[in-house]
């Protein structure tokens, strides 16, 4: 926890806040804040009714980009840490209060999609538009955004860019940073910002990056427009195979992608990922889905490639029905989110995920070395009870490891973070870090992997620290996000900074509305 930098008490801050938007807009009631200041819908302790970071001391529920612009401009002027959020289904501990008297800047309300373009392929929608709402609008008119991340039902367009996620068709329609064409967005102080929708451009830097994956921790996002695609599942071929060696399942998606293909799902399980997942089918082998997808000369082709794939390795074949079924079940409502819970208390057991990247060349040592550190240096190996990956996202040089583990709890519930889920996620990062892959695959830095952001980065660290440095020069935006707590500016600089900071020239705007469409 980190003491509060507010030059205001938290009594104020609520008063200047209430002046600033409707009082129905800003939520001060006790257990909302304590449930506002963690984000792990597996955090056991919070599933225990315990919650020991500081409170937020009020949620907000802006309706519009100018009263977001007034917000950042109150907490730049007296440096409240401010805490974006949309759907709430961050997993890493990117909606975690650290600092005390946290603004929690709440964006569901902006839930407006305000364009679908036909023509142009694009689609715009207000940060609070959940993703399976704007599915659904676009899917009435025979199109697709192709991104469909497991949290699409609750999830939200905000929170989809800020953390970059990616869907379970990643293979042919690419991560969100494939799909976003422009956006809109406010920096600390009330700087809107837009970024306009073209097919591409060649006038400097993709400003893009600096807002996708930047986690709250440098803006507010406001509305987002992303790519449109023809739904066509008409056109769909399922495939399901059973094979003996996860290298070997592994190394068919490699042939596939690196020869051309695109699959929309592409995904191969260990063993004992597979037991978990398709105990129906699964048989102790492991499983490649895929899928092809698209107009139907290029679905026939592209099934065409994986019939050929697996006609050179030894494999059993799953039904297509059965592959079909699974995916369509795969997403979580809010409804799964409840019975995992009830679980969780019910058996004090947990299950939990880290996910990582690295080339494909050294796929299979990084997955052998993560089981076997586990195995041998997790001081608490008995209580696992299944330990497996995935890759479910695969690229031209190498693919994901979305690493799967359960265990049974046995300590009391404040523990089970330190205990378990942090150990287990420091042995599957270190292990990516130290074979040249990437820590983060898609879940984001958040709070519990800041401790590896400079071994992530290496000497490109410093083009990161100054977008925190240029955009958010008081330490506002949801600090221990990505940048440690250690690195905030203490708050007299943390003043001078913002002062000097203050936007000239070009067409930016201090708290304005006219940035519009
Ligand atoms: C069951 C489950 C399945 C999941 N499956 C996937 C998956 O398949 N693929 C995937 O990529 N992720 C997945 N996730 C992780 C999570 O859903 C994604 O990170 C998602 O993008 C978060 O969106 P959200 O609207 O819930 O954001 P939130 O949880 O509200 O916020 C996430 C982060 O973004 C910041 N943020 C939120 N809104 C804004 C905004 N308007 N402006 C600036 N910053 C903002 C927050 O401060 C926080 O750091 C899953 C999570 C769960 C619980």
């Amino acid at each position: 926890m980190t003491a509060s930098r507010s030059t205001l008490s938290r009594a104020s801050i609520v008063e200047r806040l209430t002046s600033l938007l409707d009082a129905g807009d800003v939520i001060t009631d006790a257990q909302a804040l304590r449930e506002a200041s963690v984000d792990r819908f597996k955090k056991y302790s919070a599933v225990h009714g315990i919650f020991d970071g500081p409170a937020p001391v009020a949620i907000v529920r802006p309706r519009s980009t100018d009263q977001v612009a007034r917000v950042l401009e109150l907490a730049q002027d007296h440096l409240v840490n401010v805490v974006p959020r949309t759907g709430g289904t961050a997993t890493e501990g990117g909606l975690e209060t650290v600092v005390e008297d946290t603004i929690v800047l709440d964006g569901s309300a902006m839930d407006a999609i305000l364009d679908i373009n036909a023509v142009d392929m694009m689609a715009t929608a207000q940060c609070g538009v959940p993703l399976r709402v704007l599915e659904d609008a676009l899917r009435a008119q025979g199109l697709t955004t192709g991104h469909s991340p497991q949290s699409g039902p609750i999830a939200q367009m905000g929170g989809l860019v800020a953390t970059r996620s990616i869907g379970q068709l990643s293979t042919l329609y690419g991560g969100i940073e494939d799909m976003v064409v422009g956006l809109e967005a406010v920096f600390p102080g009330g700087v809107v910002t837009r970024i306009k929708n073209v097919p591409r451009r060649a006038a400097g830097p993709d400003v893009r990056h600096v807002v996708i994956g930047s986690e709250g921790a440098l803006c507010f996002i406001t509305e987002v427009t992303v790519k449109v695609f023809r739904y066509q599942p008409e056109n769909n071929h399922y495939f399901g195979f059973l094979l003996d060696d996860f290298g070997a399942a592994v190394d068919a998606l490699r042939e596939l992608v690196t020869d051309g293909y695109r699959p929309s799902v592409c995904r191969a399980y260990s063993v004992e990922d597979a037991r978990a997942h398709f105990a129906h089918f699964a048989q102790d082998k492991n499983v490649v889905v895929l899928v092809a997808e698209g107009p139907a000369p290029l679905a026939d082709a592209t099934a065409g490639a994986i019939e050929a794939a697996f006609a050179r390795r030894p494999h059993e074949r799953v039904a297509p029905h059965l592959v079909e079924e699974w995916f369509t079940q795969l997403n979580w409502g809010q409804d799964r989110i409840d019975a995992e819970k009830r679980t969780m208390l019910e058996q004090s057991r947990l299950g939990y995920t880290t996910e990582v990247s690295i080339d494909w060349s050294r796929v299979g040592e990084l997955f052998d070395a993560v089981m076997s550190r586990v195995r041998s240096q997790f001081p608490r190996a008995e209580d696992l009870t299944m330990l497996g990956a995935h890759s479910s996202h695969s690229y031209q040089t190498g693919t994901n490891l979305y690493f799967v583990y359960d265990y049974r709890i046995s300590c009391e519930p404040r523990a089970e973070i330190v205990e378990y889920h942090l150990p287990l996620n420091a042995i599957i990062v270190e292990e990516s870090l130290r074979l040249g892959g990437s820590m983060v695959h898609h879940h984001g830095i958040g709070k519990y992997r800041t401790p590896w952001v400079h071994e992530e980065h290496g000497t490109a660290y410093h083009l990161l620290q100054g977008l925190k440095r240029a955009f958010d020069p008081a330490g506002i935006m949801n600090a221990g996000t990505i940048y440690p707590l250690d690195e905030l500016p203490p708050p007299r600089a943390a003043v001078d900074a913002a002062h000097a900071a203050e936007p000239r020239g070009g067409p930016t705007h201090r708290r304005g509305s006219e940035a519009g469409t």
